[in-house]
């Protein structure tokens, strides 16, 4: 089976380039040359990976990928987006918001190709691959309600049911729980997840703290799990852990 691939560009010699390369490596391509025509065609779930540039007339293409993460049809499907040079910032919001890669124009077809093949790879059902491994091995086990985290696998279970957490949510998930009655700042995660300087940027830990409280169902209401300390950071309570 030919895999799908929907391209959301409104350059035009951007979207022919990429058109003429792509069906030549046997790929179905549909086209979008803007943001309203493309969030239409993507949420349709039809197609096997997402081409998406970023500044788009109509609707951009952040709006676009985090759309389709907010949607099961076109949750865990592959986002490449495609960013020029001057958008630095954007490209990471952009992986934030889920995208699982990106290219920065004027890029190589060979290498969009390639990363087309790899992020398609990624989506095979091997379950192990959902979370990629850092090296940390002391207890595996961690559980704190009706959540098991097994630290090896990076698996997390709620209820015994198995939950897709990428590894940074894994990560924030694992450090609230191993600090539970104590609030961390947004600076130390950041620091201790990200693990690099990314000051001002503490916008991202809310993204993910988002991300992953619709994930294991700790959406707002009175008994939260993971607790908001406004303006300093989060914490897991202490007493919770029954
Ligand atoms: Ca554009």
């Amino acid at each position: 089976m030919n895999q799908r691939i929907l391209v959301i560009e409104d350059e035009m010699h951007i979207q022919e380039l990429i058109k003429y390369n792509l069906e030549k490596n046997n790929f179905v391509v549909t086209l979008a040359d803007n943001g309203i025509e493309g969030l239409h065609q993507a949420m349709k779930g039809d197609f096997d990976l997402v081409l998406l540039d970023l500044m788009l007339p109509g609707i951009d293409g952040l709006e676009i990928c985090k759309r389709m993460r907010g949607d099961k049809k076109t949750r865990k499907t592959p986002i490449i987006m495609l960013t020029a040079k001057s958008e630095e910032f954007d490209k990471v919001l952009g992986l934030e918001l889920g995208a699982d890669d990106y290219m920065t124009k004027p890029f190589s077809v060979k290498e969009l190709i390639a990363r087309i093949r790899a992020a398609l790879r990624r989506v095979e059902p091997n379950e192990d691959e959902e979370i990629e491994a850092v090296n940390e091995n002391t207890d595996v086990m961690l559980t704190y309600q009706d959540i098991t985290l097994n630290k090896e696998k990076y698996e997390v279970r709620k209820n015994g049911e198995k939950l897709v957490l990428t590894l940074k949510e894994f990560e924030l998930l694992k450090m609230l729980i191993e600090n539970k009655g104590r609030v961390l700042t947004r600076d130390s995660l950041l620091d201790k997840i990200w693990g690099y300087d990314y000051a001002g940027e503490t916008r991202t830990v809310d993204v993910h703290i988002r991300h992953l409280r619709q994930k294991i169902h700790d959406e707002d209401g009175s008994n939260q799990m993971i607790e908001t300390i406004r303006g300093v950071g989060y914490k897991i309570n202490d007493e919770g852990d029954r």
